[in-house]
């Protein structure tokens, strides 16, 4: 066994309390170290030291070449690329390998348009622009089957190798219900931050809404939560900027042409109609409208995007609204 596995490990423990000791600083009780167990651990484990990447295989310390099933997506050591650390997870009786890279990245020069984006139950994401993505609903799809096999899990005698078999499949079925999911998400995410320069999303309170017992199993399954985490750091990459709207703003609520605000709407209403100026529009088309309208009356956003020419900094710098997202973003990355 290489000595990294514990090493690394413990190194993970003393920035799991690193975190937990600067958030109590700033008053945020939350986020103590969790304890892992062997059975239901992280499976994964990371290696530092020589790490070579071949065209079809990995060099890798104490485990020495191994072969690769998938090619051609790790990036060989190169004057621009420098390999830190491998870390080894094993997934449904998988294993995968993914490094750590300290590498120069050229941000270009982004200049495509502002678009407010409504992130969805119903839809996964709804852009201003006209364009539409629809949820895969992996979850929903595979529910009666997840159901049947855990049923037939249940029914298989503890240790029995036919047991394990079932244990097995259901991980597989789990597995691709996540990887439908994210690459959804991952598509989303990806073509927003390469064509749009500056992003407008909702602040939504995604805890709250996993109490809500109608809605904490299609909140879980959009993945509302990723969608912005994904947006932080391809913002960053790509060089558009990301602006978070205040946490109670009406996307919703709001008339995007006319500024009216509705007091009640309730989630069934998929048409937005107004009393006021008789516009109808899409409940998520008329949200991702207001999400523009943030943008532009947050001058100091544009303005600084203006100037710099899209070498700005990749997350909206307008002092109202920014505070949250900055604590999130100091997360994402000290992690
Ligand atoms: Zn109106």
């Amino acid at each position: 066994m290489s000595k990294c596995a514990p090493q690394e490990a413990l190194r993970n423990l003393d920035r799991a309390f690193a975190h937990f000791f600067r958030r109590l600083k700033n008053g945020d009780p939350r986020g103590f170290p969790k304890f892992k167990s062997r059975k239901y651990g992280i499976g994964s484990f990371r290696l530092t030291g020589t790490i070579r990447v071949f065209p079809n295989t990995i060099q890798l310390p104490r485990l020495g070449r191994l072969r690769l099933k998938e090619q051609g997506y790790l990036p060989a050591e190169s004057d621009q690329v420098h390999i830190l650390s491998a870390t080894l997870s094993e997934k449904a009786g998988r294993w995968f390998v993914s490094l750590l890279v300290q590498e120069t990245l050229v941000v270009p020069d982004n200049r495509g348009p502002v678009v407010g984006v409504d992130v969805g139950l119903h839809r996964l994401a709804v852009v201003s622009d006209g364009t539409l993505y629809e949820n895969p609903q992996a979850l929903l799809r595979f529910e009666r089957k997840l159901k049947r096999m855990q049923r037939s899990l249940a029914r298989k005698r503890r240790g029995s190798r036919n047991r394990r078999r079932m244990v097995r499949r259901l991980q597989r079925l789990h597995w691709r219900i996540t990887n439908i999911r994210r690459d959804a998400l991952h598509q989303v995410t990806s073509m927003l931050a390469r064509t749009k320069a500056v992003i407008v999303v909702e602040d939504l309170n995604v805890e709250g809404m996993k109490q809500h017992p109608h809605l904490a199993k299609a909140v879980t399954n959009a993945g509302f939560f990723e969608f912005r985490r994904q947006l932080v750091y391809k913002t960053a990459w790509y060089g558009s900027q990301l602006v978070v709207a205040p946490r109670f703003y009406p996307s919703s609520k709001r008339c995007s042409q006319c500024g009216y605000i509705k007091e009640n709407l309730a989630l069934s209403v998929r048409v937005f109609g107004c009393e006021r100026c008789g516009v109808r529009l899409d409940r998520d088309v008329n949200a991702s409208y207001n999400l523009v309208a943030v943008a532009v009356s947050c001058t100091e956003t544009l303005n600084a995007w203006r100037e710099t020419g899209g070498d700005s900094p990749s997350v909206g710098q307008c002092p109202s609204m920014m505070q949250e997202l900055n604590t999130i973003q100091g997360d994402v990355l000290d992690g």
